[in-house]
């Protein structure tokens, strides 16, 4: 059956008006998702009982089943593996960041998969090690975020053991498994969803894509009208390398990287961050850094470096903390602002599609919730 957020807040007014219903209806169904939690149409009493019914017959808005869910970092972290059916299952993170320790976190971040799997291959990424099923549909992409977000006081339903207390979601970062701009269509429909004042409502500037690097998906993106922030997965300042470590870059040059960067900038008017995963004597050396130093300046970038967070199968290994701060201190004294990407959730392998990896080679099921 279809899932309700599969179609725009606009066609699920053409559909009702279709069954002689008035406009406002799409409205309402909305708000009792987005603002209630609903995850069945009888429960939307606002609504006349027939329409409930006839809805239901047409359209579902459940959630999908949870496999398996961990929590680390005194519950700041949570992920959770959701099952979308026929063997598929995608992995979800959520950081709340609470810098002053009230309970009351600053920002709560969702991190959402775009794929079963993915087709770039990157070496070092679990998930590139899976190889690609298929892409998500929007409303898969959406109640991922659903799935952190539904209210737990005064809301329609319990917490579920390992997922805390629902806080209030502020960003989201399109950085679980899969590549988003390969799968244009489901991304764009589910960032319409979640920002859009009859959705979820977020800032755009609340959300980040992130991607291997497709060059005509950023410039379409880049031409959508949306404030979203985007993050271009680097890896290496040269060509030769990169193709190494992304076997699929392909045609695709750093240079073409960084000019497509620039349109995004001056487009968007957002600044473009470029993520680089550090491996130990792979791509962390200090000439490197003023390698890809060269390669990027003189645009508004930010380079994110993300100490490699080990996962089963390649032979590859985390640089030491010294090197790589040394790393950062090089891009620095060139100039480029660099930060290090704060280590959430290693202990539960929050990195990548290491989830889906670990649950579907254990012998035996893992428990619902492990270690806080
Ligand atoms: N397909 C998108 C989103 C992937 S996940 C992209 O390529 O950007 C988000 C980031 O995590 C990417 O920069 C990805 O290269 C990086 N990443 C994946 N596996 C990693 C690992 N084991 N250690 C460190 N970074 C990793």
């Amino acid at each position: 059956m279809q899932h309700l957020l599969d179609l725009s807040l606009e066609q699920i007014e053409a559909e009702l008006a279709s069954w002689g219903e008035p406009r406002y209806r799409a409205k309402q169904i909305a708000e009792w998702v987005f603002r209630h939690g609903a995850t069945d149409f009888a429960s939307m009493t606002s609504l006349p009982p027939a329409l409930r019914t006839r809805l239901s017959e047409a359209f579902t808005i459940a959630p999908p089943p949870v496999l398996a869910v961990r929590a680390a970092d005194d519950g700041g972290t949570t992920k959770a593996l959701l099952d979308l059916g026929g063997g598929d299952a995608v992995e979800t993170v959520r950081m709340d960041y609470d810098p002053d320790g009230d309970g009351e976190p600053d920002r709560v971040t969702v991190c959402v998969s775009t794929q079963v799997g993915c087709a770039m291959a990157c070496r070092f990424c679990a998930t590139g090690l899976q190889g690609f099923t298929r892409n998500l549909t929007p409303a898969e992409i959406v109640t991922q975020v659903l799935h952190f977000s539904r209210p737990s006081q005064g809301g329609r339903r319990e917490t579920r053991p390992g997922e805390g207390a629902a806080h209030r979601v502020t960003n989201i970062v399109f950085m679980g498994m899969g590549e988003p701009l390969a799968n244009y269509a489901g991304t764009i429909a589910a960032i319409r969803w979640l920002t859009r004042p009859e959705g979820l409502g977020l800032r755009q500037r609340g959300i980040t894509v992130s991607t291997v690097g497709l060059v005509r998906q950023i410039d379409r993106l880049s031409l959508e009208g949306l404030q979203v922030g985007l993050t271009i997965s680097l890896h290496a300042p040269d060509d030769d390398l990169r193709r190494d470590l992304i076997p699929t870059a392909g045609g695709t040059s750093i240079d073409d990287l960084v000019e497509a960067a620039r349109r995004y900038i001056e487009r968007c008017g957002r600044r473009v961050t470029f993520a680089y995963a550090l491996l130990d004597h792979v791509n962390d050396e200090p000439e490197q850094a003023r390698a890809l130093a060269r390669r990027i300046r003189g645009i508004q970038a930010h380079v994110n470096l993300i100490p490699y967070n080990p996962t089963a199968g390649p032979d590859l290994r985390r640089p030491s903390l010294g090197r790589v701060r040394a790393f950062q201190r090089e891009l620095q004294a060139a100039g480029i602002n660099a930060t290090v990407r704060i280590e959430r959730g290693v202990e539960i392998a929050a990195a990548c599609g290491q989830l889906r990896t670990d649950v579907q080679h254990a012998a035996t099921p893992l428990p619902l919730v492990l270690d806080a």
